[in-house]
């Protein structure tokens, strides 16, 4: 069994986006300006955006938080997003999801800029992905294609179950992995809430993506010998023997899935910090296509 290791990679990744900056910043040319707009106090969604902003500083990126509280209206959101739209000196921004549930999602994501969308979740990204055209691709689908790439994962003509078809993980997944590229070229099965026997489609998969947010869902007899995991599920699972009081659990039970894998992501550690590195890189890319 292989750990696809998201700790080191993305260490390595960012290493690498650092020393563009350098470089970028060596030839005189301007620094890359993510921000992050942060809506209310989610626990985890404040964890999620500083560790964005600490991020940046490590690459040698600018950034700024624009920290509203959770009151704030639709239209002083808009409002906020039109000014990020127009200053020239950010490259990219988010908007940190989920929004409150007076305000709403989709509206918001529409709302930004696609040049400047480096979550990839404008319909404008969102198409260019399906068509094959250069685009913004979402983070955490990013990374996961980068683990793979990066230790040489057989994709092509593989049969790949994902387990979720979020607009934000399982959708993108299951389309970048069937299209014609480096780790893709596999049979994609979607499954979801209402796929019935899920196992029976499990047990046949080369490589299977979890992304529906149940803990410790996907057990050793769900899948065969030699398998390939991708757990992206991320739950904070009470635990009094922690000194927060909580642990953090994936959508895989590791500790009977690992024994049969070739290759398995553990939580943490795995596809979480892929996803902030890859933010970074999107924030990168947007930075020299403006230049
Ligand atoms: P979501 O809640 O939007 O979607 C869950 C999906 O799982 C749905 O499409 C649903 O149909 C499917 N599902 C639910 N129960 C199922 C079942 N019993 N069998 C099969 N499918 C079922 O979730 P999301 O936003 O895609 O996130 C999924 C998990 O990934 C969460 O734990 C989330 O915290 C985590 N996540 C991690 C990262 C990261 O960076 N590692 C990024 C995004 C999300």
């Amino acid at each position: 069994m292989i750990l696809l290791d998201g700790k080191k990679t993305s260490a390595d990744l960012k290493l690498e986006i650092a020393a563009s900056v350098k470089k970028i910043k060596e030839e005189g040319k301007k620094t890359p300006h993510l921000a992050a707009i942060l809506v209310g106090t989610d626990g985890a969604s404040m964890t999620y955006v500083n560790a964005k902003v600490k991020a940046c500083e490590l690459v040698g990126f600018n950034s700024t938080l624009v920290d509203l509280p959770e009151e704030t209206s639709e239209e002083t959101l808009l409002k906020e997003i039109e000014n990020l739209n127009n200053n020239d000196d950010i490259d990219g921004f988010i908007v940190q999801l989920p929004l409150p549930k007076h305000i709403d999602e989709q509206k918001v994501l529409m709302a930004v800029n696609p040049d400047k969308d480096v979550d990839g979740f404008h319909p404008t990204n969102v198409g260019r992905m399906t068509l094959d055209l250069p685009s913004f691709l979402p983070a955490t689908p990013f990374g996961i294609l980068e683990l793979l790439e990066r230790y040489k994962v057989e994709t092509s003509g593989k049969h790949v179950v994902v387990i979720g078809r979020s607009h934000i993980v399982g959708r993108p997944m299951s389309i970048l992995m069937s299209q014609k590229r480096k780790a893709g070229n596999a049979t994609v099965t979607v499954a979801h809430s209402r796929t019935k026997n899920l196992k029976e489609f499990t047990l046949q998969a080369d490589i299977i993506i979890a992304a529906l947010g149940i803990p410790e869902f996907l057990t050793g007899d769900m899948v065969k010998e030699g398998v390939t995991i991708i757990d992206v599920g991320i739950t904070r699972v009470e635990d009094v023997t922690k000194k927060r009081g909580y642990r953090l659990a994936g959508d895989v039970h590791f500790e009977s899935v690992s024994p049969k894998s070739a290759y398995i992501t553990p939580v943490p550690g795995g596809v979480g910090p892929m996803t902030i590195a890859m933010l970074m890189k999107n924030t990168l890319i947007a930075c020299e296509l403006k230049s």
